[in-house]
């Protein structure tokens, strides 16, 4: 069951019509700690890796953990990745799956790295879980000797929800600027930025990616753009338009009443008796920030590209 989340207070489009057709679909994750298995969709939780498939290991010469001195570089005995994400089409269907694959699992290196690619390395695998579920099924897999505990998540479950969602750094040039007063002028009279309201910076597959930086869309080797196919975050919301109703103290049920920016922690989530502390899978990733990754789903083998993003 997808979370219920806070009706928007005004219409997007028909408040600023020039975002009209820029709202894009997204599917918000909401992980929640917890022991989610082999079968089920996760975040940080085990995946339905076949036992006589190596585990994905990562050779770089030149990964160091941050807390060892940085000039110590870690090696060079390979270093095992860590599970990220699994997402099974049952769940997650608009994932673009290719033909005959239902589950998408996403690991990387916890480790960080001297280069453009910079942090974490992830791999992506798009899998049939009859086959890979067909014989043993990794129950133990290799834990890293070293790693950067920002880039390990822990495991949690997912509750896929779906929701439209607006550019922030994706806004087209110069729009941005031009509606500036509006925008303020929405804040003025509903009490809730355009940025509040209609933008979101969590973990989530397609929408737009929740930019820090500037916007910085890899290219596909065939020269189209490849798309946002999701994003892990160490930014997960605990209040406002994109918290869950159901995990809302009674009294935030009508969202129209808030004003105050912290009154679901500080009234009813913090020391009320939903675990706050079970909110996103405690990395911070650097500085609060994250990782997008990107396909191209019309070259056949699905090239993708990551950007980190701080
Ligand atoms: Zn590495
Ligand atoms: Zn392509």
């Amino acid at each position: 069951m997808p979370h219920r989340i806070p009706p928007a207070p005004f219409d997007v489009e028909s408040l600023i019509p020039e975002l009209a057709g820029l709202g894009r679909e997204s599917t918000l994750l909401y992980p929640r700690r917890g022991e989610p298995g082999v079968r089920d969709s996760s975040i940080g939780g085990p995946l339905l890796w076949p036992a006589d498939e190596p585990w994905p290991l990562c050779a770089e010469p030149g990964h160091w953990e941050p807390l060892r001195t940085p000039t110590e570089v870690v090696g060079p005995e390979p270093v095992a990745m860590v599970p990220v994400v699994q997402l099974y089409a049952r769940d997650v269907p608009e994932l673009p799956f290719p033909a005959g694959m239902d589950v998408l699992q996403v690991v990387w290196c916890p480790l960080i790295h001297d280069d453009e690619a910079g942090t974490a390395r992830p791999e992506v695998y798009w899998r049939s879980e009859r086959t890979a579920g067909a014989g043993q099924v990794v129950s133990d897999p290799p834990l890293p000797y070293a790693y950067d505990e920002d880039f390990v998540p822990r495991s949690c479950t997912v509750t896929p929800t779906r929701v439209v969602e607006y550019p922030n750094g994706d806004l087209p040039t110069g729009l941005a600027q031009s509606l500036g007063q509006r925008f303020d002028e929405v804040e003025e009279a509903f009490g809730f930025s355009y940025y509040e309201m209609a933008v979101t910076v969590q973990s989530k597959v397609g929408g737009y990616p929740g930019w820090l930086q500037q916007p910085d869309w890899p290219d596909c080797r065939c020269g189209r753009r490849m798309d946002h196919l999701l994003s892990i975050t160490a930014s997960e919301p605990a209040e406002g338009r994109w918290f869950p109703l159901g995990e809302q103290g009674p009294e935030s049920s009508d969202p129209g009443s808030r004003t105050g920016t912290d009154h679901v922690v500080a009234d009813g989530i913090g020391h009320g008796g939903i675990d706050h502390g079970g909110i996103g899978h405690g990395m911070d990733m650097g500085d609060l920030g994250g990782v997008y990754l990107f396909v191209c789903p019309e070259c056949p083998d699905m090239p993708y590209a990551h950007r980190y993003d701080c």
